[in-house]
């Protein structure tokens, strides 16, 4: 065996370490409930609770968790140990019983509700996810037993992530199996979403990291000119990975596959010092649940190295920030990908009616959608200076979109373009078959051969609810179809109509054209789709009837439970951008500002003693009115910003405070960093108090 395959999965209780482990009826129960649903009973139970804590013991596992996904878009754990009270002769004894490991009761109660459990009850619970695997975890705490699990309060109200995503999952279950069983496919008895996030980050020198308060608080720069280089010359993009991140990539791989991560592609992304991971594509949950692992080992391999990841989605002003491509299919478990076209799309129904679900899906709740990839610091990427923009379309590429507008024009579909040959044009390198589609990079939601990829999503969001909203959205179209098409007396042409209905009236939502050109901001407002530039602004796309309905109908959120969530957004937003401001207003008081004062004082002297000396002193005198002109932007920016948070912390009502933060507060960042940005190229690098973008992104 080699290394890898050792490796891998070493620290995950599998289903092969379960069926070695547990007694056959006990592993069928298992497999069935995580198959089909179910409960397990209590005796099941503490027969898995014991064999999973032996394994555990046997790699040196001293505690176990319940590991869930709150609110805070990160992972929670509490500790505790296996010991219990000791025995007559004083023997330690260690327990885990079954109901420790189906159902725990954190208190948790910090965690942001929303107001679901002021106005409920405070309990919450955790519950496991028998889907997810469960793990140790390593790190200088020692080893740690990690039960997947959902968390839920008293009256049933999901307080997390996980939990609307299982029952999206569930609900997109069931409407998929009704569309394959009218194409005749009677073997599928599940149907799952897959998920596969290419994760982008950059890493940044520890003792640098140490020196910004921005980046410590904030993760990202709240001040920095531009260095003199960015990433113009496209030389940082797939280069030669340089030795001291190589090494760190190396161990991050090692860790991932320990716990059963695919980690598969990893290359040098396209500004300086930023990167990126892409795993294998796995479950939905799972996926989600490994890309929280995934972001979680990036920022404790990178300390290893004497080195910080941030995966902020803009640390950097200038240049590219960091977002996460999540590619969605949907398979049965027959092995048909609902989301293969085939070689003559043209001709697979079953795919042309999946698409036209899909296009009406997200026409229908590109809201929603826009909203799942919302947070504080995509407002930095989408809809501002950088892709993708916060537009909502689907890019189909030529074949499919000539598919689309012969079944539109003609009602039928009689060719499908083909890719054709490459031709290298020399002698000694293949010709290739080229696909049929070429790609686009600048679509929020592509088609990409066999599956979707959504680009809007920030690099440090959990994916969670993109990946609800996308099942929740698409089960309700194909609930639509299949009610439309088992009632139909004629099925063939049933669904011919119903792929060119939907097509036709959801065309406008595909695009394949430059989706960052101001052109397509026009021509997107013209035919009626959103342009939501901000988080908050996304917001009441959770609340409208129309996805109160979506959300009720298919039981993955209550109304409640969807108003605690937009609060929750409102809340955080302000929070955030309050510790942004406030990290300012302590940089700019304590250290810039006062760098730049004692700057001036080396002028002023200098023009003095110029002049003392019967010089004319005309430069360093220039030099100094420039630097007394900013100075002075910069103390009035200074006090404007410190007035203005303090009137924010005073406002009571969540979305008022969230849009004062939007509007006023950011207003006046922007103008205090302006004055201090433009210093920074003119002040004596020697007195200059914090590291410069030059220093921060070359020097890893
Ligand atoms: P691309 O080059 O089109 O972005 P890659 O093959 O590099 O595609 O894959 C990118 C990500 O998409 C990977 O995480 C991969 O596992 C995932 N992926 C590939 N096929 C699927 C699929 N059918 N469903 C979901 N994710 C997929
Ligand atoms: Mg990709």
């Amino acid at each position: 065996m080699s290394e890898v395959t050792e490796l891998f999965g070493k620290n995950v209780f599998t289903l092969g370490k379960m069926k070695e482990r547990l007694p056959k009826n006990v592993y069928k129960e298992v497999i069935r409930v995580a198959d089909k649903g179910g409960e397990l009973s209590m005796e099941t139970a503490n027969v898995v609770a014991k064999a999973m804590k032996d394994w555990a013991e046997e790699n040196g596992a001293t505690h176990y968790t319940h590991w869930f996904q709150p609110l805070t878009g990160i992972t929670a754990e509490k500790h505790d140990a296996f010991v219990s009270i000791p025995d007559e002769d004083g023997k330690m004894i260690t327990e885990f019983s079954g109901k420790e490991l189906i159902k725990g009761e954190p208190d948790a109660s910090s965690f942001p509700s929303g107001g679901l459990r002021a106005t409920f009850e405070a309990r919450g619970y955790t519950a496991w996810d028998i889907t997810s695997p469960a793990f140790l975890k390593e790190s200088s705490c020692g080893i740690i037993l990690c039960i997947p699990t959902a968390f839920c309060s008293y009256t049933g109200e999901a307080l997390d992530k996980k939990t609307p995503l299982l029952r999206s999952m569930e609900a997109l279950n069931e409407q998929a199996l009704r569309i394959v069983r009218l194409f005749g496919n009677k073997e599928a008895t599940k149907v799952t979403p897959c998920v596969g996030p290419e994760q982008e980050y950059f890493l940044v020198d520890s003792d640098l990291y140490m020196k910004r308060l921005d980046l410590m608080f904030a993760g990202r720069t709240l001040f920095g000119a531009p260095a003199p280089k960015g990433q113009e010359m496209d030389d940082h993009y797939f280069g030669v990975i340089r030795e001291r991140v190589g090494a760190f990539m190396k161990d991050l791989n090692e860790e991932l596959w320990k716990l059963g991560i695919l980690a598969k592609t990893q290359h040098n992304e396209v500004a300086p010092a930023q990167h990126e991971l892409a795993p294998i594509f796995d479950t939905a949950n799972i996926a989600v649940d490994h890309n929280q692992l995934v972001m979680e080992t990036m920022k404790r391999v990178a300390v290893n190295h004497n080195m910080r990841c941030l995966l902020h989605e803009k640390p950097y002003a200038g240049v590219n920030g960091s977002g996460k491509h999540n590619n969605w299919s949907i398979n049965t478990d027959n092995g048909v990908n609902m989301l293969d076209p085939g070689d003559t799309p043209n001709e697979n129904m079953q795919f042309l009616l999946v698409l036209a679900c899909i296009l009406k899906a997200v026409d229908d709740h590109a809201d929603l959608l826009r909203q799942s990839a919302a947070d504080v610091g995509n407002d930095h990427r989408l809809g501002a200076n950088e892709a993708p923009p916060a537009i909502i379309s689907v890019f189909l590429g030529e074949q499919l979109e000539d598919v689309v507008r012969q079944l539109v024009e003609t009602g039928v579909a009689a060719t499908a373009i083909q890719g054709g040959k490459l031709e290298t044009g020399v002698s000694t390198l293949p010709d290739f078959e080229k696909d049929a589609t070429d790609r686009n990079r600048t679509s929020p939601f592509a088609f990409t051969g066999n599956k979707f990829e959504f680009r809007s999503v920030g690099s440090s969001d959990s994916i969670a609810s993109p990946n609800t909203i996308l099942n929740a959205i698409v089960a309700e179209a194909f609930d639509e179809a299949a009610t439309i098409l088992e009632a139909a007396d004629d099925f063939e042409i049933a669904v011919h109509d119903l792929i060119k209905k939907y097509m036709t009236e959801h065309q406008r939502i595909i695009f394949n054209g430059d989706g960052y050109s101001d052109e397509w901001v026009k021509e997107a407002e013209r035919r009626g789709l959103h342009n939501i530039k901000t988080m908050i602004e996304a917001a009441p796309a959770l609340t409208t009837d129309r996805s109160v309905e979506l959300f009720e109908r298919f039981k993955i959120f209550t109304r409640t439970e969807l108003e605690s969530r937009e609060e929750i957004i409102y809340e955080t937003y302000a929070k955030s951008l309050n510790i942004e401001a406030l990290t300012m207003v302590d940089m700019a008081g304590k250290q810039i500002i006062p760098a730049v004062v004692k700057y001036a004082g080396v002028l002023a002297k200098s023009v003095n003693e110029v002049k003392a000396a019967g010089a004319k002193s005309s430069v360093e005198a220039k030099m100094l009115d420039t630097v007394v002109d900013l100075l002075n932007e910069a103390e009035e920016a200074y006090q404007k910003l410190k007035e203005v948070s303090a009137k924010a912390t005073a406002i009571k009502d969540v979305k008022e405070k969230a849009f004062y933060y939007k509007d006023t507060v950011k207003t006046a960042m922007d103008e205090l960093r302006k004055p201090c940005d433009e210093l920074e190229m003119i002040v004596d690098k020697s007195m200059w108090p914090i590291p410069t973008y030059a220093d921060l992104m070359f020097e890893v």
